[in-house]
């Protein structure tokens, strides 16, 4: 395993792959007159690809394009307002994590509340609320519950631990998204042009590689099962790049260690107890039908949007271009208030606030000055 870890870091390693990485994308430019353009889904994967320098080497190479993967980032504007305005109720006490606090609302920010007196509280894991519930048995406890299908089954233990202790005073704001949905109305929407997708590790575990069949046999794209690591991501990018010059279309794990082909059982079983499909909103794109899980209507006393009236708060409209960054449209620079109006320090939109957004990550480690 020590040896495994090496190698995963191994800069020699990543060099000599990095090369060839080049020189097949070099080879598709040759071939068709355009770089090769490849969507990383996941918000992991982008800050990874940025952090690690990969974006900036391969950048006159390979065109990494950002997708919708990063869950405070496709929050829409009327879930993070109601989210803030359920914080008012001095009664209650909300559960978050940390990214979603500074997250611009249409008047303020879960941040703003809690200067304001308001309880929210971080909590690093989403049990945690479990606790706090049982520790103030006279207050309501909020758990803002987002994240796609990683988050989802741990949204789920909380939901049958709550049910098992009889907790009547907890429940969860519900607002999950599903990765599958998502890809099927980018890839029919066609404002990108996609050769291929850098699939994510984490959520493949739950979901399996077998759940990507779709992009070879109804879209004719490939996608590349990837870690995290450098010399993953690298690996990953070699394997998109030999099938796309090959024209070989096909879904390759290259995670076997990890991620199976159907996927773990208990989490999927988790989420199908607990939530059923939902219509889902998404920042900058609308609604997408099925794309996103609500809890089920046996458990609706868990559900935070059946137990609180939650005023209507009309969005505020602002210059923020998130909506076309998610869809990988634009770059960050492309957006005027880029390191300007909007900086990691006063950010406008949530993809400058979460620590998995395109235009922090483009802010830390890809923008030339
Ligand atoms: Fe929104 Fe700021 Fe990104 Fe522009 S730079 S799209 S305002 S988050």
């Amino acid at each position: 395993m020590q040896e495994l870890l090496k190698a995963l870091h191994s800069p020699k390693l990543s060099q000599a792959l990095l090369q060839q990485v080049i020189e097949l994308a070099d080879t598709f430019t040759a071939r068709y007159g355009r770089k090769p353009v490849f969507m990383e889904v996941c918000g992991s994967h982008t800050m990874a690809l940025a952090r690690t320098g990969l974006k900036n080497r391969l950048k006159h190479h390979v065109t990494l394009v950002s997708g919708p993967g990063c869950p405070v980032c496709v929050t829409d504007q009327q879930s993070i307002d109601s989210m803030i305005a359920l914080a008012e109720d001095e009664n209650r006490i909300i559960c978050t994590f940390g990214d979603m606090m500074r997250v611009p609302g249409s008047q303020k920010t879960l941040m703003g509340a809690r200067t304001e007196g308001k309880d929210v509280r971080v909590v690093y894991s989403p049990t945690d609320a479990i606790t706090i519930a049982m520790q103030h048995p006279d207050r309501e406890v909020i758990f803002l519950g987002i994240g796609f299908e990683t988050t989802i089954p741990i949204l789920a233990v909380v939901l049958k631990e709550a049910q098992e202790r009889g907790l009547s005073n907890i429940s969860m704001w519900v607002s999950t998204k599903l990765l599958e949905p998502i890809l099927r109305h980018l890839l029919d929407s066609g404002e990108v042009k996609i050769d291929g997708f850098l699939l994510p590790g984490h959520v493949s575990i739950v979901l399996g590689a077998a759940q990507y069949q779709f992009l070879t046999d109804e879209y004719g794209i490939s996608g590349v099962i990837s870690g995290f690591e450098p010399l993953q991501m690298v690996s990953s990018l070699y394997r998109l790049l030999e099938l796309t010059i090959k024209g070989k279309v096909e879904i390759i794990n290259d995670l076997t260690s990890i991620v199976g082909e159907r996927g773990n059982k208990v989490a999927q079983q988790l989420m199908e107890t607990y939530f059923t499909p939902c219509d889902e909103e998404w920042r900058g794109i609308g609604t997408i039908p099925s794309s996103g899980l609500a809890i089920r209507e046996e458990y609706r006393h868990l559900d935070a949007k059946h137990k609180f009236d939650v005023p209507n708060i009309k969005p505020r409209r602002t210059q923020c271009r998130c909506g076309e960054v998610i869809r990988g449209v634009i770059a960050p620079p492309e957006c005027r208030l880029f390191g300007l109006a909007c900086t990691p320090v006063q950010p406008i939109g949530p993809c400058m606030v979460s620590a998995e957004g395109t235009c922090a990550a483009y802010y830390a480690y890809t923008r030339e000055d």
